[in-house]
């Protein structure tokens, strides 16, 4: 009998299954509604100019390709802090805020998720309902049962934040709670600033663990603007984790860049914390790649490059605003007396649309647009040239 005779074929991630059919799919005027990534006006994941003449500069010093820090380089790791926590923040000079490479915001998730496990090994991992479906693959990778709060509210759109309030009151101390700093993925649905506020009292009075995952900074409204809950978190003084992640805002998804920043009491809390997420990170692969932090690092630390950077970054943002006002406007005027304005409401690259799963399915079958079977739609994925059949798509199967 062989070794393997008993082992199942595990579930095939539903997005690839999307991604495979849309591929074989040969009508012209297909759509690719389902991806998870920042697509240009062209339909084109960009290289940002950026990010090209650093590593231009890079592909010149050609440099040794030595082991990394464990935590990865300091150059890095500093320039994290900085974007997420500000740069004049005191936190960074009392030393109390610990950031380590990961590998991407999903690496730094697990290696979070690894640590916790050893501080606080028997507690409840809660995620909002819905969540990035990978929140829950890593929190029960980690060891952790995951449950989840009330988070999106079907009936408007946005959040229902008072279901979400009353389950942040009900879960035990010490329970991990993730939080998606801005542009929540999938519904786009995001909590105001007075929210946040109240978010993180809850966190306080509850005693619990709050996750901050921060996939899109800079998407939203900008890249200050979009860290005001990880600032609001700073404020109340308790402990909290961050991951972070340069996938989308650096356009660097292959090379795994995210970092992990764990906010704690003291100088003295920090370097313990440290010496055991380094332990964790040792285990799991020693140290981090070099090439993609080290572009974000040189991006970052050059004053030119940062503000190209930004007015790259503030250009994906404004486009994706536009594909929103572009698609609420023609929506609305293809079926009158229906509410739209959540399509604008929504935050970010993603958006819920409300379709069921038989008018996506419909949208496949017909026109051959692929969206998730949720209804999500990534708003990224639109430009001038398939918004109108877009359009006309979804208000033909909703009307
Ligand atoms: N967290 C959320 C909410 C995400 O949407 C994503 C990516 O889709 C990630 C984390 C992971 O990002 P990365 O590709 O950097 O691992």
């Amino acid at each position: 009998r062989s070794l393997f005779a008993a082992v199942e074929l595990a579930p095939r991630d539903p997005i690839l299954g999307l991604n495979e059919a849309f591929a074989a799919d040969p009508r012209p005027q297909k759509v690719n509604l389902g991806v998870g990534v920042y697509y240009d006006e062209e339909g084109r994941i960009p290289l940002l100019a950026s990010v090209k003449t650093a590593e231009e500069a890079r592909v010149r010093q050609a440099k040794p390709r030595g082991y990394q820090p464990i935590e990865g380089p300091a150059a890095y790791t500093g320039a994290v802090q900085r974007l997420l926590f500000g740069a004049n923040s005191p936190l960074l000079t009392e030393g109390r805020v610990v950031t380590a490479q990961g590998l991407g915001g999903t690496g730094a998730l697990r290696i979070g998720g690894d640590l916790l496990k050893r501080i606080v090994p028997d507690t409840t991992v809660y995620i909002s309902d819905p969540s990035w479906e990978n929140h829950r693959g890593i929190f029960e990778a980690a060891g952790f049962p995951v449950h989840t709060y009330r988070y999106y509210d079907p009936s408007t759109g946005g959040v229902d934040f008072a279901g979400m309030k009353a389950a942040l009151a009900a879960m035990a101390p010490r329970s991990i709670v993730v939080l998606h700093a801005c542009c929540h993925n999938p519904t786009g649905a995001d909590l105001g600033e007075a929210q946040w506020k109240e978010v993180a009292q809850a966190c306080v009075a509850g005693e619990l663990v709050p996750f901050l995952d921060m996939a899109y900074q800079g998407f939203a409204e900008g890249i200050d603007a979009d860290a005001a809950a990880v600032r609001h978190f700073l404020a109340t003084g308790i402990p909290f984790f961050v991951s972070s992640s340069f996938s989308k805002n650096f356009s660097l998804y292959g090379e795994r860049v995210g970092a992990l920043s764990i906010v704690t009491g003291s100088r003295d809390e920090a370097e313990r914390v440290l010496s055991q997420l380094k332990r964790v990170i040792r285990t799991n692969y020693s140290n981090p790649p070099s090439h993609g932090a080290a572009l974000v690092a040189d991006v970052l630390a050059s004053s030119e490059l940062r503000a190209q950077w930004e007015e790259e970054l503030g250009g994906m943002r404004r486009r994706i605003r536009a594909m929103r006002e572009g698609l609420r406007q023609r929506l609305e005027a293809a079926v009158p007396g229906k509410d739209f304005s959540f399509v604008t409401g929504q935050r970010g690259m993603f958006s819920y649309t409300g379709l069921t799963p038989e008018q996506v399915e419909r949208l496949k079958s017909e026109y051959g647009i692929y969206a998730v079977r949720s209804g999500r739609i990534c708003i990224a994925a639109l430009n001038a040239r398939n918004l109108d059949y877009v359009a006309e798509a979804i208000a033909a199967v909703l009307r």
